[in-house]
């Protein structure tokens, strides 16, 4: 192998070459990296040697030779002493190099990676960063004068660098102001967009004393109304300020209903003109061998205008509906006999109490599951959370 002046070479392979032969019965090689022992190491379990650094990358693992799994060595100082006292060649004595000297001081010797040392064959790095190993010797020159990236002293060389660096310069001076304009613009953006918001601003401002002047304008008015919302509801109904069957009623918040079950009664009725005052109590929970299966529907007598003029106790049919909130059929309909054979309690005056204290009607009125909606049937009786009834008629008989 040769290498001339700013010759490179990309790799080598180390091998440290002895001076003497080796007596074979010194052992001075490693049996893991199989290279000379370097802190050679004596295992317990079979008396062989390792280097240090092979020794610690087997940790903790079983020995590599005899597969003892309790793997302990310590330093062989003799050994070490004779291989570093063994007398070897430069690694680069196929370059030329011609020294030799104990093997402890071959690293002394070759400085290897180091700019300054003893051995002018150990390869190096380029200053200039041009990527090529160096031998030492030749280093200086290359770097000065064959190195492509060398900096250069020749006149032409450099003000052909300068162009090229101002080419550059300018190129990046543009970047720099497209830069700065797309800013602008972000900025022109954004003042628009403040120009905008405080418009806004000023519009709710407007906005907000009219709606203050309308109010001022309309209270007199809305005065009106609201006493109209407030004065009793019965006084605006014709006949007599009486809700009359057939009667009306909504019952909401279902859900809510259901799983907090409270007395809940619909506002009093009467049967007629004259007639009964009634109510009825709606139970979404189920009341009796209805509860948690079915909504439960029972009427209650109550404490009324014309009681001194109607028999007693009463006697009577009621019919009340769920109406189907998809149409005006089909609506859900029971009819509930206040007879000879109802137990007295539900039948008689209230005189002490506004309501009577039992009601009387069906505790299996409809099913829960019967609310939901039935596209066949065109049927649905649980809508918006809603119940919506109808006392259709009471039908007296004395
Ligand atoms: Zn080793
Ligand atoms: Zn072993
Ligand atoms: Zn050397
Ligand atoms: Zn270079």
């Amino acid at each position: 192998m040769s290498s001339g002046e700013g010759g490179t070479e990309s790799e080598y392979v180390e091998s440290i070459e002895f001076v003497n032969p080796v007596p074979p019965e010194l052992e001075i090689y490693c049996s893991i990296c199989l290279d000379v022992l370097n802190e050679p190491h004596l295992t317990q379990c079979c008396g062989h040697h390792f280097c240090l650094s092979c020794l610690n990358a087997v940790k903790r693992k079983p020995c590599p030779l005899c597969k003892d799994q309790h793997l302990k060595a310590v330093l062989n100082k003799g050994l070490k002493r004779t291989i570093n006292g063994l007398k070897v060649y430069c690694m680069h004595k196929s370059r030329g190099c011609p020294w030799t000297g104990e093997l402890k001081d071959l690293s002394g010797h070759m400085q290897a990676d180091k700019r300054e040392g003893e051995c002018p064959y150990v390869l190096l790095k380029c200053i200039n960063d041009c990527g090529e190993m160096i031998q030492r010797l030749s280093l200086q020159n290359h770097e000065d004068v064959t190195c492509p990236k060398r900096p250069s002293s020749n006149p032409l060389e450099i003000a052909r660098r300068v162009q090229a660096l101002e080419a550059e310069n300018e190129s990046l001076k543009a970047t720099v102001t497209q830069l700065k304009r797309a800013n602008m613009t972000n900025e022109q953006i954004i003042a628009q967009l403040k120009l905008d918001l405080k418009s806004c601003t000023v519009d709710i401002a407007i906005l907000k004393q009219q709606m203050l002047a309308m109010a001022q304008d309309d209270l007199p008015r809305l005065v009106t109304l609201n006493n109209q919302f407030t004065t009793p509801v019965e006084e605006s109904f014709p006949t007599g300020g009486k809700r009359l069957v057939p009667y009306d009623f909504v019952f909401d918040n279902y859900a809510r209903r259901c799983s907090n079950p409270e007395l809940w009664f619909c506002s009093p009725f009467y049967t007629h003109p004259n007639g009964y005052k009634m109510c009825v109590r709606i139970a979404p929970q189920g009341l009796g061998n209805g509860e948690g299966t079915h909504v439960s529907v029972h009427s209650y007598l109550m404490k009324g205008e014309h009681d001194d003029m109607l028999m007693w106790p009463f006697r009577g049919a009621i019919t009340i509906q769920l109406l189907n909130q998809l149409k005006d059929e089909c609506h859900h309909e029971q009819m509930t006999d206040f007879n000879d054979r109802t137990p007295e309690q539900y039948c008689r005056r209230v005189t002490q109490v506004d309501r009577a204290g039992q009601g009387w009607g069906k505790s299996l009125f409809i099913a829960k599951s019967e609310l939901h909606h039935d596209p066949i049937r065109q049927v649905q009786y649980l809508k918006d959370d809603c119940l919506k009834f109808r006392v259709v008629s009471v039908a007296l008989r004395n």
